[in-house]
């Protein structure tokens, strides 16, 4: 199937260009007046875009003057009449080129987000690579579509289970009838309005709820796999390493990127025997002279961790706590966890107590790295918007450490 990949940026003539998404394939069904082109793997293409299908298979209706009609359940895109692969090829560049990508630095990893300003409203593309925000051309139809059905949080996990579940889409109305946009999801809020939110999701999983859930384990498929390959190809190059201290390491070929790329490659292959894994991770660490630095220990983080995050502390913890060494290794552990939770799953966001918590009772954390980490927005990890969104998260625990504090101090006393 590599021939069914291609680069987002269908400009860019490059092979290792990081961002990539299947190629779009049409299908044509019925005959007549009823003749109609299905996209069979739209959703898949969204995905790699970040986008609710529904957002460029409306598009190419925007732009063909032609109804379109989707069904997220079953994953079905539909644009009536006949039309040829390549032209929606073109006119997905299009809404690529309009709809995703950042207008200033041309990365692909933005985030759609409405601005309310009184009664206009603007759609914003929020660079997650460079920081910019820049608007969409408001005079484009589909963006009466988009503020209609803003985006919501996507939900990871391909196929959801159980019933009336949303798709990873768009809120409501559009051709899909029973979802409703929560209108707390659509786009820009406060940082009090995200606080009280994040506190308020903090709590819920206390009761194991949403991570006991079944779609929340570690996703295989090779799509999957892959996607995490890209977060840690992009979160490698698309923010500096840190280059404080060991020049640029970050390209695929320095022993960083060798590293992560082979753990990558075994992670998911060592069946069950957990600690000849580690073992091995360590060893090809050795290999490579890095087993020391702070940096691997970003590296590590970066490519063990998945969306399954809580259940793989305790798994790979013993590597972590023999590559964490100084307050530097620490906070390159926290920098990990930023860019997993920051970069490649968002949604982990509410999950960032737990995950500090995890860390710190295996000891790979101390009270005083974290509490400074906690309390200093930093851009050598991620953009600082990012930064700032997982140290607010993070809050819940900062505050328990407090208290857990206070009280052995008045055991003391
Ligand atoms: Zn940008």
């Amino acid at each position: 199937m590599a021939s069914g990949i291609v680069n987002i940026r269908r400009d860019v003539d490059d092979k290792f260009y990081r961002y990539r998404m299947p190629l779009l394939t049409t299908k044509i069904e019925g005959k007549g007046n009823g003749i109609k082109t299905v996209i069979p793997n739209m959703a898949d293409v969204a995905r790699a875009l970040s986008r609710p299908p529904a957002y460029p298979t409306k598009f190419f209706g925007c732009e063909l003057g032609a109804q379109t009609s989707f069904d997220e359940k079953n994953e079905r895109y539909i644009v009536n009449g006949a039309h040829d692969a390549n032209r929606l090829r073109e006119l997905l560049d299009g809404f690529i080129d309009k709809f995703v990508l950042c207008k200033s630095c041309k990365n692909p990893e933005t985030e759609l987000i409405i601005l309310k300003q009184g009664r206009s409203e603007d759609i914003i593309r929020d660079c997650k690579a460079c920081g910019e925000r820049t608007g969409v051309d408001m005079r484009h139809k589909l963006t009466t579509f988009i503020l209609k059905n803003p985006p919501v949080k996507v939900k990871k996990g391909k196929k959801k289970t159980g019933t009336g579940d949303a798709a990873a889409g768009v809120g409501g109305g559009g051709d899909s009838p029973d979802a409703e946009a929560s209108p707390a999801e659509n786009g820009e809020e406060s940082d009090d309005e995200l606080t009280k939110k994040i506190k308020a999701e903090a709590k819920d999983l206390n009761n194991e709820t949403t991570l006991a859930k079944e779609d929340w384990s570690a996703d295989t498929s090779p799509e999957a796999v892959k996607q995490r390959i890209k977060a840690l190809e992009g979160g490698m190059s698309g923010v500096s390493l840190g280059g404080d201290d060991e020049g640029s390491d970050d390209d695929a070929n320095s022993p960083y990127g060798q590293l992560g790329k082979w753990v990558e490659e075994n992670r998911d292959s060592h069946e069950g025997d957990t600690k000849t894994f580690l073992v091995a991770v360590y060893k090809k660490a050795e290999d490579l002279g890095i087993e020391k630095k702070h940096k691997s220990v970003l590296v590590l983080a970066q490519a063990l961790f998945t969306d399954d995050v809580l259940n793989e502390i305790p798994k790979y913890g013993p590597l972590f706590a023999k590559t964490v060494s100084s307050e530097k290794h620490q906070k390159a552990l926290l920098g990990g966890v930023e860019r997993l939770v920051g970069l490649s799953h968002p949604d982990l966001l509410p999950a960032v107590p737990k995950i500090l918590m995890a860390l710190y009772q295996l000891d790979l954390l101390e009270e005083e790295v974290v509490t400074q980490w906690g309390t200093h927005v930093s851009k050598k990890y991620t953009d600082k918007e990012t930064s700032k969104k997982v140290r607010k998260a993070s809050e819940p625990f900062l505050k328990w450490l407090e208290e857990a504090d206070d009280d052995s101090d008045d055991d003391e006393e």
